[in-house]
């Protein structure tokens, strides 16, 4: 063989048509780790596993045979430590002296495996990373939608603080401080636009009366039905709230002397007619209608005085301010 194709850079074998080797060159014997004589004469396919025999018989021959060659045919071999050996085969049918031969040219393929695996291993590791991404982002996600979730309560929490800042625990009703930041509200309007209000006092007569003989649950039973009498008869634009003991307070938008006069006389027919659980209940009212000098404490204390005139007169009845003789 020729010193050049003897150790030309890639194996050569060149076998008969039935597969038996003719020649092969130095560069694939120190490859495989076989000396020539394992190889001379024997059959190429003592060195290939079954699968590879199969491809052997199914691609190699029959593309011989069809068009005299084959190309970039992918095989694995066994070297002499019964290794596998890839290899990428070219082979070409050739005719020497009437004797048909075959001349396979065989690069080593390992290189391309070993980057193969590299590419594979760091595309699994880009998988994983991405994947660890949208773990992350996932989580991230979550932890916003747990945010989210507990700035909505703590809105929800925050706006029931604030209802309950303004509202009377025995009866449901608003509260004091409520009533004064509704009554600063209606006069802030009174002064910008006219708008005329008024402002009622219901208190419920004899009520020590209704403790002592009946005991202090029950008179907050009677707290709470008339709070519920006065939600039932007040108006949406209207405000009821508790002033404090048995002492509770309508503020009437839109609403004159005479108006407020019938609203409140409505109210002291309704609980005489309601039925309570120890008998009858009557109340008192006192009524002041706002005048451009009134301020919050002034309209109070002269709805104050005409509930105080009710009491005087015999309690059950209303008195407006401008009724009683100052
Ligand atoms: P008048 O007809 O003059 O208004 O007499 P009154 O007995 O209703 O008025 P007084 O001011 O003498 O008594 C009010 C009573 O209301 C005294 C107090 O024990 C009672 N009271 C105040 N707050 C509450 C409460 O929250 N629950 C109960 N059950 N009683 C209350
Ligand atoms: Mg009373
Ligand atoms: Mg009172």
């Amino acid at each position: 063989m020729d010193e050049r194709l003897k150790y030309a850079p890639c194996g050569y074998v060149s076998i008969t048509h039935e597969g038996i080797v003719t020649d092969v060159n130095q560069t694939f014997l120190d490859l495989m780790g076989y000396a020539a004589e394992e190889l001379l004469h024997k059959h190429l396919e003592s060195i290939m596993s079954t699968a590879n025999k199969l491809i052997f018989h199914s691609y190699f021959y029959p593309q011989i045979n069809l068009n005299g060659r084959v190309e970039e045919l992918f095989i694995s071999l066994k070297d002499k430590q019964k290794q596998t050996v890839p290899f990428i085969l070219n082979g070409r049918r050739f005719e020497d002296d009437g004797v048909e031969v075959i001349d396979c040219v065989l690069v080593q393929m390992k290189k391309r495996i070993d980057y193969e695996q590299e590419l594979r291993t760091a595309k699994k590791q880009i998988e994983d990373a991405y994947r660890q991404k949208e773990q992350a982002l996932a989580k991230l996600e979550q932890i916003h939608k747990e945010i989210e979730r507990k700035q909505s309560e703590l809105m929800e929490m925050n706006a029931m603080l604030v209802e309950l800042s303004v509202t009377d625990k025995l009866t449901g009703l608003k509260n004091r401080r409520y009533f004064q930041e509704k009554l600063d509200e209606q006069l802030h309007r009174y002064h910008e636009s006219g708008q005329a209000f008024s402002l009622v006092i219901i208190d419920i007569d004899h009520f020590k009366q209704v403790n002592d003989t009946w005991g202090h649950q029950m008179g907050d039973e009677v707290l709470e039905k008339l709070a519920k009498t006065l939600t039932i008869h007040a108006r949406s634009e209207d405000t009821a709230a508790r002033l404090g003991g048995e002492e509770f307070v309508l503020i009437l938008p839109h609403t004159d002397a005479a108006q407020s006069s019938k609203i409140a006389e409505r109210l002291r027919i309704a609980v005489i007619e309601t039925v309570w659980p120890i008998g009858s209940i009557t109340v008192s009212s006192g009524i002041a209608t706002v005048n451009p000098d009134d301020s919050g404490a002034s309209l109070l204390k002269k709805a104050d005085e005409a509930l105080y005139a009710s009491k005087e007169n015999g309690r059950n009845r209303v008195t407006h301010i401008e009724d009683v003789k100052r």
